[in-house]
């Protein structure tokens, strides 16, 4: 028996100027970490044994239909336009047609150099692997829109990074790897004909509805407009939201410095490279309308009259905040039990935000609490607390079934920064426990789990993670 990953691919027919060929890199001693079989039978993607399953998701072999590239994309890093990233440390093996008919990408990401690496080397330490494939496949259960892990393998091979460290690869799936700064790498180079084949390519895989440039223009706000306040809900920080690691297709991607926030602070910060907050966690509902607007900035080259698209293209960016805050208000509104908020509810919910904001309680459990009516501890202002929330009893006594709405929309389990960086340092180490531990229990985030109380505890003082750092 062989892995069969039914391939149909697509992105290795564009030209040349938006892809190269490039083969993943064999690494001395593969071995298999993790393969999801769920998300496999979910592609038609059969799997063999370990040691077969780790030659091909390390990249050692190809199989069988696979046709490896490097995409190319540009992007703003932190509001300063590089124009030229693109796939550095990742291939795309190819594409699959799921069993709904969505096509999905698999890459390798880790995988070895390309012709985009730049200085880097085109590799990954099992950290970063690890931890895009325990949040990811979170955030997918917790129900957000997100590209999702395939396998993990340790390569047996050391990357040079501060120090010596266990190299890995991830396998990533993905409704497309097109990123706003696909788009913007081709308007810059003002080479119309391939944005005009990316525009087409991208309509018809994701939105074949859209008429014209300013329908795709609305629909990717639509999705982003949705995904940022869902992110928010949960109290996740992208950490590095430059417009390459924000999709077309509207899934969450690119787990590098990334955090789920323990005490809530609406302007907590752990990516290490923010070092201005550009990216901190209130700050994400306005900084998506600033990737928006790279979109429509691109987008522009393809309309007939430019002064017309651009008064167009400005009024939807211009409409996107209250989108925004709209979907922010849903989401935060049924947290406390409310299915159809009006502009009213607003304040109910923000007042609870100021007074968690300054007792620094757990944000996770105290959304948790307030759906099994025991969050009143939590609280250090009871008096504060309590008109709080007999403003919020009285609201909710129209509600059909608040409690049951609030235990959909409020975890018990998030991944924890300092559960990740310990499970880290296990796998590091060569123990994998934590690793299974942590996707297991996180794969029924809304499920009680009596037997994993401690991983919904939030770190003791001594554990407290302050940073997280990038994938590179
Ligand atoms: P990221 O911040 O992870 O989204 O990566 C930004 C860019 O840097 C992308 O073009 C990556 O492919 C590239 N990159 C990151 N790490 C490496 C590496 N180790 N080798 C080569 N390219 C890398
Ligand atoms: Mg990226």
């Amino acid at each position: 028996m062989t892995l069969h990953i039914p391939f149909d691919n697509t992105y290795a027919r564009l030209p040349t100027s938006m892809q190269s060929a490039q083969a993943p890199t064999p690494v001395a001693a593969p071995s298999l970490i993790a393969f999801n079989g769920n998300l496999a039978q979910e592609l038609g993607i059969t799997g063999t044994d370990d040691a077969q399953m780790a030659q091909y998701f390390a990249g050692n072999a190809l199989p069988s239909g696979a046709a490896p590239l490097a995409q190319l994309y540009a992007g703003h890093q932190f509001g300063q336009y590089n124009p030229q990233l693109g796939d550095g440390r990742a291939v795309l093996l190819g594409e699959v047609v799921d069993q709904s008919g969505l096509r999905r990408d698999i890459q390798l990401k880790g995988s070895g150099p390309t012709p985009y690496s730049r200085r880097g080397d085109g590799r990954s330490w099992l950290g970063p692997v690890l931890r895009e494939y325990v949040v990811s496949e979170a955030m997918h259960a917790l129900g957000v829109p997100t590209t999702r892990a395939l396998a993990a393998t340790r390569t047996g091979e050391d990357v040079i990074r501060d120090r010596p460290l266990p190299g890995g690869v991830l396998t990533r799936v993905a409704q497309s790897h097109i990123r706003v700064g696909t788009f913007q790498v081709f308007a810059a180079q003002r080479n119309i004909a391939a944005l005009q084949t990316l525009y087409d390519y991208t309509v018809e895989r994701h939105y074949p509805q859209a008429k014209d440039p300013s329908d795709l223009l609305q629909m990717v706000i639509d999705k982003q407009a949705a995904l940022i306040p869902h992110w928010m809900s949960f109290g996740f920080i992208h950490g590095v939201m430059n417009t390459d690691n924000c999709t077309l297709s509207g899934e969450t991607i690119d787990y590098g410095p990334c955090a789920f926030m323990d005490g809530f602070d609406a302007h907590a910060v752990f990516s290490s490279i923010d070092r201005r907050g550009r990216y901190a966690y209130s700050a994400q509902a306005d900084i998506i309308v600033w990737n928006m607007a790279q979109l429509a900035t691109s987008l522009v080259l393809l309309m007939p009259d430019t002064d017309a698209a651009i008064d167009q293209f400005t009024s939807q960016i211009n409409a996107m905040p209250e989108l925004v805050r709209s979907h922010w208000l849903t989401r935060f509104a049924a947290k406390i039990g409310i299915s159809a908020p009006t502009p009213d509810d607003v304040a109910l919910v923000t007042d609870l935000l100021s007074l968690m904001h300054n007792a620094q309680v757990d944000f996770t459990n105290t959304f948790r609490d307030l759906a099994k009516g025991t969050a009143r501890d939590q609280f250090t202002d009871r008096p504060a607390f309590d008109s709080w929330s007999a403003r919020w009893h009285t609201r909710i006594e129209a509600e059909q079934d608040p409690k049951a709405l609030m235990m959909a929309s409020n975890p018990a389990f998030i991944p924890r920064n300092h559960r990740i960086e310990q499970m880290i340092d296990d796998a590091v180490a060569g123990d994998d426990t934590a690793f299974h531990r942590l996707n297991s229990v996180l794969s029924t985030p809304y499920d009680e789990q009596p037997d994993a109380a401690d991983l919904m505890a939030p770190p003791q003082p001594n554990e407290v993670v302050k940073a997280t750092f990038c994938g590179t």
